[in-house]
């Protein structure tokens, strides 16, 4: 049960051959036995969990099925959840229990889905290791000694151990594509606007957008159709078709034309991500998809842009953090000021603060013409970039990380280094394409390898059909850590 795909677990329960309060039961037990070690959970609530499952079996036997009925999916603590404690990996919501649902988390209830948990990230969402997490970092399940990558290093490590059979995630510059890398699975990042951001924890607001991540390509499409879709709550949500991800997904690739970017197979690449990179692409070949060579001239300008407008926006949506209505105060302070300065001082970690000071030094008066506005302007032309590339592909592959997952502790005091873990995944987001990563293979050290596939906008479906189709074909994603589903 713990490495069936979503499709089979929605049989069984279907079937009658297992109830989800079982099925919840089975993963909690799992969750019990590893996430002493891999710390991928901040909050675990049984009691909420199995009320969710009595309730979705109750809606099975009424007949009120939907495809993840009863199906355990883990939430990034980044969600608010009605009655759950919503941290976002901060100090600072230490003490916060949402009183709303995020409408991503409404969506999954609606459908009878079961939050299994809450899973640990980087602090707001800063970081790519889990590093930077007050609760502390999580282990990649491929090797201990390794991150699991971030800022959704908690769902991407529940669902490498098996301890869910699905989660969600947040990608502003890789936080769904990185994880899901450096933890062998599967995870997109939509369509800016595709997902409503509404109730999840604003970090970069045009940056922001929320995905899931699982196994398969197939599951994916799953659990896409769940949280895809219009929000009135959402300024900047997207009203238009719904459509279902999932129908596409067994379609022969066709005249698939696979645009390569020059600048990401020049250097700085390690050598074992290129060989499964190029692997996957010659598997790509053999099903028939032609490739061709594209150039991405800015694409290298984009760490730099994304490290000016992300902590500009972060240093905004964070200013609300002040201890006054919400979350964490000081306890020992003079007056209002120091009370604002205590909580910010003692409730943010380093990194936090770091981009605050960043986002508040290139938006103050004097220095916005000279960073801000010169980044906005750069974030036009590798946007740009992509809407030429796609004149000549349908897609666009190469490697998600220019390495296997580092080191726990490896890059934790070097910022500029940590930040470079995104030089593929952030030019998505300055763009608002969706952008995937599927496992292709393993490198140093036998950890994981994966494949990025940029796609032009709103075409998800199709990304997710070719990604299936190369799953049909491979068994990286079937590959579970040795030992984990023994214990
Ligand atoms: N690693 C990047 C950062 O630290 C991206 C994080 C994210 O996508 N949330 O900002």
């Amino acid at each position: 049960m713990l490495n069936a795909s979503l499709k089979q677990l929605a049989t069984q329960l279907l079937q009658r051959k297992i109830s989800s309060v079982e099925l919840t039961k089975e993963f909690l037990k799992h969750i019990k036995t590893l996430n002493q070690e891999l710390n991928a959970f901040i909050t675990l609530n049984e009691e909420m969990s199995l009320a969710q499952a009595q309730a979705a079996d109750n809606m099975i036997a009424a007949g009120e099925a939907h495809p993840l009925t009863g199906i355990p999916v883990a939430q990034k603590d980044i969600f608010c959840a009605k009655e759950w404690l919503t941290t976002c990996g901060s100090k600072m919501l230490s003490n916060f229990i949402s009183p709303y649902d995020a409408t991503v988390i409404e969506r999954f209830n609606q459908v009878g889905a079961v939050n299994i948990g809450k899973t640990n990230m980087d602090e707001f969402a800063m970081g790519s290791s889990n590093e930077t997490s007050y609760y502390g970092p999580v282990k990649n399940p491929w090797d201990s000694l390794a991150v699991p990558g971030g800022s959704s290093g908690g769902s991407a490590c529940a669902i490498a151990a098996r301890m869910a059979p699905a989660a969600t995630g947040t990608d502003t510059g890789g936080s769904i594509r990185q994880p899901a890398a450096l933890c062998g699975i599967s995870g997109i990042k939509p369509t800016y606007g595709l997902v409503s951001r509404y109730g999840m924890i604003a970090f970069a607001s045009s940056l922001d957008q929320a995905g899931p991540m699982a196994k398969s390509a197939e599951d994916l499409a799953l659990l896409l159709n769940v949280m895809a879709g219009f929000d009135t709550r959402d300024s900047t949500s997207i009203q238009r078709e719904p459509e279902d991800y999932a129908h596409d997904l067994e379609k022969p690739l066709g005249q698939l034309r696979i645009g390569l970017p020059r600048e990401y197979f020049a250097k700085g690449m390690s050598n074992d991500v290129a060989s499964a990179v190029e692997a996957a692409i010659a598997e790509y070949r053999k099903l028939g998809a032609t490739i061709v060579e594209i150039s991405l001239p800015n694409a290298r300008l984009s760490i730099p842009v994304y490290y000016v407008l992300a902590p500009a926006e972060a240093s905004s949506n964070l200013s609300r953090f002040d201890g006054v209505r919400y979350g964490y105060r000081a306890e020992q302070y003079t007056d209002l000021e120091d009370m604002y300065k205590k909580t910010r001082a003692q409730g943010f970690g380093a990194e936090v603060k770091r981009r605050i000071l960043i986002g508040t030094y290139v938006l103050s008066h004097g220095y916005y013409d000279a960073y801000y506005l010169q980044a906005q302007k750069l974030r036009r032309l590798i946007a740009n970039d992509f809407t030429d590339a796609f004149k000549q592909c349908d897609v666009i592959m190469g490697p998600t990380t220019p390495a296997v997952a580092f080191n726990l502790g490896e890059k934790s005091s070097d910022p500029i280094q940590m930040y470079l873990s995104d030089i593929y995944t952030s030019a998505a987001n300055l763009a608002g394409l969706p952008a995937m990563s599927i496992p292709v293979g393993f490198g140093d050290k036998n950890r994981p390898v994966g494949l990025h596939i940029i796609g032009n906008y709103f075409r998800e479906a199709q990304m997710l059909n070719i990604t299936h189709r190369y799953q049909q074909v491979t068994d990286w994603h079937l590959r579970v850590p040795a030992g984990l589903l023994e214990v």
